[in-house]
């Protein structure tokens, strides 16, 4: 695997960064820093959107034809290792890389053209409803269910830990309509309006006090067939592709790497309580090491899995690996930041935003305001899009074929 830039992606990641250094807003810098969550708040995600879609870069994952960018993997991965590098926030997935995909892969002419340009525009703001109440890691047991009513679908059921529900205005939904045969072959991919009578949000909190996720009930829900995406019963290897893409769609290294230096940086003017500074305490060092170690060998990962995907072949199951690699890597970096800023780091502000003009006062600085909160909500990141133990499994099976 050659990891040197040619000259033409050098100058690709030249034009990035430099378009980052220009266009990049402070409030939305600052909103990324504040943000506990996985996704900032919509109306900082929306904003940096705006910017990235005025540019023509927003759909930078996308085919050309759709409305993307049609970048290599290799740009699209210089073009998230810059915005990780110039502290941009994280791109909210929901719309841009889980539905789209499906969309203009395995959707209709008209949903093509419907849907894929009110993502880009921010019109439409998604949210996915796969998981239910018992239907977690045993997601094919699902039983929310669409039943045919000539050319609608009514949808009865409950889906659970719907991410940012409350701000979306719409849901693509795995729906039972069969129960014939495997429990797989029963499921079906459904788009769905939130903005109609018969569907209900409930918030969830989340253990720092977050209001991220929801619980979303059904009740005679009226879906036009024409939105539901492929056939019926294709849901299941829809649902795989998606999940594929959930796991393996961004290369997670840069962001961790940029966090950890954050950390070792602000660790120069942290005193150890001895007298000297933190950044001198050996056992500092060797934990700082290992996660640089650690970040970068995922790095290499995701770099090889680029170089197969760039000579046309799918992610694969490799994607488990890198999901769960990042995930121990987030919270472990996570826990690093709460241990940096002792007392400080343990203050935990439930009020949101942590940016404006309405956000509390930090103790320190608002690295430190939000150490605590961001430590509690990344214990997420081991549970969702596949839990850790649900990773080895897939690794235990596809990639070792144990
Ligand atoms: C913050 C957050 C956001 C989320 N956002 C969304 C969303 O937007 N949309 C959505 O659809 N879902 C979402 N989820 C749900 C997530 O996908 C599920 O929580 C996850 O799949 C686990 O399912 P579960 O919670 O039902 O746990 P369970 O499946 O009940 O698992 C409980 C425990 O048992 C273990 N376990 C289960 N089965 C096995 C097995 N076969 N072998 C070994 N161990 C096993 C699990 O690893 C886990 O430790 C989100 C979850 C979180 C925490």
């Amino acid at each position: 695997m050659n990891i040197d830039l040619s000259p033409e992606d050098t100058a690709f990641r030249d034009e990035v960064r430099a378009f980052l250094k220009d266009n990049l807003p402070a409030q939305v810098k600052r909103g990324a820093v504040s943000s506990p969550t996985v996704f900032v708040e919509p109306e900082i995600g929306q904003h940096w959107n705006d910017v990235l879609n005025a540019k023509g870069w927003l759909g930078y994952q996308w085919p050309q034809v759709v409305g993307g960018t049609g970048w290599s993997p290799v740009q699209r991965y210089l073009f998230e290792k810059e915005c990780a590098l110039a502290g941009a926030p994280n791109l909210t997935v929901l719309g841009l890389k889980l539905v789209a995909p499906v969309i203009y892969t395995f959707g209709t002419e008209r949903q093509k053209a419907l849907y894929l340009p009110r993502i880009l525009s921010g019109e439409d703001y998604w949210c996915q409803g796969f998981s239910e109440p018992g239907s977690g890691s045993d997601l094919a047991s699902l039983k929310t269910r669409a039943v045919r009513d000539g050319d609608r679908y009514i949808v009865n059921g409950s889906k659970i830990w719907t991410t940012h529900a409350h701000w979306a205005n719409k849901i693509f939904c795995l729906v039972r309509t069969g129960t014939e045969g495997p429990k797989q072959a029963g499921i079906s991919f459904l788009l769905v309006d939130m903005d109609q009578p018969g569907i209900t949000v409930r918030p969830i909190l989340t253990l720092a006090g977050d209001h991220e996720v929801n619980e979303v009930f059904f009740e005679d829900v009226s879906v036009p067939a024409e939105d539901l995406v492929g056939e019926e019963g294709q849901g299941w290897a829809i649902a795989k592709f998606l999940l594929e893409n959930e796991r393996g769609g961004s290369c997670h290294a840069p962001k961790l790497l940029y966090d950890l230096d954050q950390i070792v940086s602000a660790a120069l003017d942290q005193p150890d309580g001895r007298g000297g500074i933190l950044a001198d305490d050996r056992d500092w060092k060797r934990r700082t090491a290992r996660l640089r170690l650690r970040a970068q060998a995922l790095e290499m990962i995701e770099l090889k899995i680029l170089s197969e995907v760039a000579k046309g072949r799918k992610p694969g199951p490799q994607t488990s690996v890198t999901k769960m690699l990042a995930s121990n890597l987030r919270q472990d970096i996570d826990l690093l930041a709460v241990d940096l800023y002792g007392p400080a780091g343990l203050e935990l502000d439930t009020a949101r935003p942590l940016y404006g003009d309405n956000a509390p006062k930090p103790l320190e600085t608002p690295e430190s305001q939000v150490a605590s909160a961001r430590y509690l909500n990344s214990r997420a990141w081991t549970i969702f899009g596949g839990t850790n133990e649900v990773q080895a499994t897939i690794i235990a099976k596809t990639v070792l074929n144990l």
